[in-house]
């Protein structure tokens, strides 16, 4: 991220470069290389053939197991969050939050648990620059002694929708057009001008923060609502929110461009380096808390994932700190078979009324057990090992590891088997919930009072006028009757928002290709 000067010695090679070198160094003489079934590979270079020029005999046995574990090396990529970079580390507490919540891991000041975090592109395939403009995920996996709770984020308080039935149309609108294969600009704002609750949200994706200059630079929110029990039964709902030690860095758009054609991998290598090079990047972490009482007076719905809890009148809490200090040791055993589920939750910590929370409960265990299997709580990544699992009546399934000793698989039993804890029965209180079940259409629901406050409040002249740039520079891409809808809507936001982004859609040249430069042919 330093800035090279022309005259610099090229760089040393940095630790991600050094990997198979410190392999060698470290193991000195190879191990006998096996088959699948653990006998030794008797030649790794030339298949078993009648005669120099073949045919290969299927008695290769070799040959088939190495192919066909080949073939099968990918698991189905995530549809979203598919590219991804993550690593080890921990949480301590540095500060008493036991009156709000009784989870474990919020239990004494000094404590420490194990963390994974995994930092992704939201709309990119596995293989798409680092540095495009996108939201960030963060998501926090806290391997606690009551389970693992995973607290799975994203790089902005806020979400382009507030009701989880519009999720796939809002995400097929930010991957490819079906027929071109391409992304689709019309379908980008048109998605967007139709539906201003996402006002908010592609606010921030224009702004400065839409290109983080580094994962490690970047805040972190669990950006929905939250519930917090504590060891009396007494709830209140909560924000959670990390923000960087570093400050918060982003590259300039020209800058990313540059570097998503000469290092696409830019941020997994970052990550990977610093924590090498022993500059281990935290977050200090923070609740922010809303009595029940406090939700009916609020004059905004506090349940609604497009909107902040303004800082002024719910302050943020410190809690403590996330430190990350070790690099995975195998990319797909760990980052790429990790399977976040936000219904992961840890007594003391619980789910909240907020609709696209309650759209998520279902969607990540449902894509993890498509994408790694049933079984997927069994390999090490995702195992709760601190909660001294497997204890349950879950049994069977493919790639089934745990073995329970014995146990009855069925509950109730008189034979000794596994029964509930009453704490956590105690932990997850009774609560209200009345209304007339219908189809609410949240579509018209105050879009505009928190992006004016960010508009006018928040960022000053020199970044309003970065963001209107940044939007007519994409924007200026889609059907003019498109354009005309963005414009109207951000003169909702603020009047002179929509004139500027006028003016500046007037001023680009429309063309069909997203390079800015004229290009050279030899
Ligand atoms: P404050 O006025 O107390 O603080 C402003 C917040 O905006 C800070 O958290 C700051 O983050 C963040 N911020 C600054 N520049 C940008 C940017 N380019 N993109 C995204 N966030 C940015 O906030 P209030 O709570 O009073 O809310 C005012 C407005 O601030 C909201 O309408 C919302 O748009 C925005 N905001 C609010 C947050 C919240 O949770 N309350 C969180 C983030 C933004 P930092 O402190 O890390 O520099």
């Amino acid at each position: 991220m330093e800035e090279e000067s022309a005259t610099a010695p090229p760089p040393p090679r940095d630790p991600a470069a050094l990997q198979l070198t410190l392999f060698k160094l470290h193991k000195k003489v190879p191990s006998t290389t096996l088959t699948s079934w653990g006998t030794p590979v008797v030649n790794k270079d030339a298949t078993l053939t009648v005669g120099p020029h073949g045919p290969v005999l299927i008695q290769d046995n070799n040959f088939i197991d190495e192919i066909a574990h080949f073939d099968r090396e990918r698991v189905p990529e995530r549809v979203v969050h598919a590219k991804g970079a993550g690593a080890f580390g921990y949480f301590e507490v540095t500060h008493d939050i036991t009156p709000f919540t009784a989870a474990k891991v919020f239990s004494k000041i000094g404590k420490r648990t194990s963390i994974f975090v995994r930092f992704s592109q939201v709309s990119g395939e596995m293989g798409y620059p680092d540095t495009v403009r996108d939201p960030r995920g963060f998501a926090v996996r806290f391997y606690t002694e009551d389970g693992m709770w995973d607290l799975v984020g994203n790089n902005t308080p806020i979400f382009f929708i507030r009701d989880p039935i519009l999720f796939p149309s809002f995400i097929h609108t930010q991957k490819r057009n079906p027929v071109t294969h391409l992304k689709d600009y019309d379908a980008f704002w048109d998605f967007m001008s139709l539906r201003p609750e996402s006002t908010h949200q592609y606010m921030y994706l224009f702004g400065d923060r839409g290109i983080p200059a580094s994962y490690r630079t970047m805040n972190g929110y669990g950006s929905n609502t939250f519930k917090l029990i504590n060891s009396q039964g007494e709830a209140v709902y909560c924000k959670f929110h990390y923000k960087s030690n570093l400050g918060v860095k982003n590259l300039d758009p020209d800058s990313a461009q540059q570097i998503a054609g000469a290092d696409p991998d830019y941020l997994i290598r970052d990550l990977y380096n610093a924590i090498a090079e022993g500059k281990f990047p935290s977050w200090t972490f923070y609740i922010q808390v809303m009595t029940f009482d406090q939700v009916n007076k609020v004059p905004f719905n506090p349940f609604d994932v497009t909107k902040v809890w303004p800082h002024g009148d719910f302050p943020l809490i410190p809690v403590g700190t996330l430190v990350l200090n070790q690099n995975p040791s195998d990319y797909f055993a760990e980052v790429e078979q990790a399977s976040f589920d936000v219904s992961n939750f840890v007594p003391g910590i619980d789910t909240s009324p907020d609709k696209m929370l309650q759209g998520r409960l279902f969607s990540y265990g449902d894509t993890g057990r498509y994408r790694v299997g049933t079984n997927r709580d069994q390999i090490p990544i995702n195992s709760a090992f601190r909660a001294d699992v497997p204890k349950n009546y879950q049994r069977d399934g493919k790639f089934t590891i745990n073995t329970q000793g014995g146990a009855p698989n069925y509950h109730p039993n008189s034979f000794c088997g596994p029964e509930v804890d009453p704490r956590a029965q105690k932990l997850q209180p009774k609560f209200l919930v009345s209304g007339d079940v219908y189809r609410y259409d949240s579509g018209d629901e105050d879009n505009y009072s928190q992006p004016r406050i960010f508009y006018q409040k928040v960022l000053d002249e020199a970044a309003r006028e970065r963001l209107i740039n940044n939007i007519a520079d994409h924007c200026s891409r889609s059907a003019k009757f498109i354009q005309d809808r963005v414009v109207s809507v951000l003169s909702h936001v603020d009047l002179s928002f929509g004139t500027r982004l006028r003016a500046a859609l007037d001023a680009r040249d429309i063309t069909s290709t997203s390079l800015k430069k004229d290009i050279k042919y030899l």
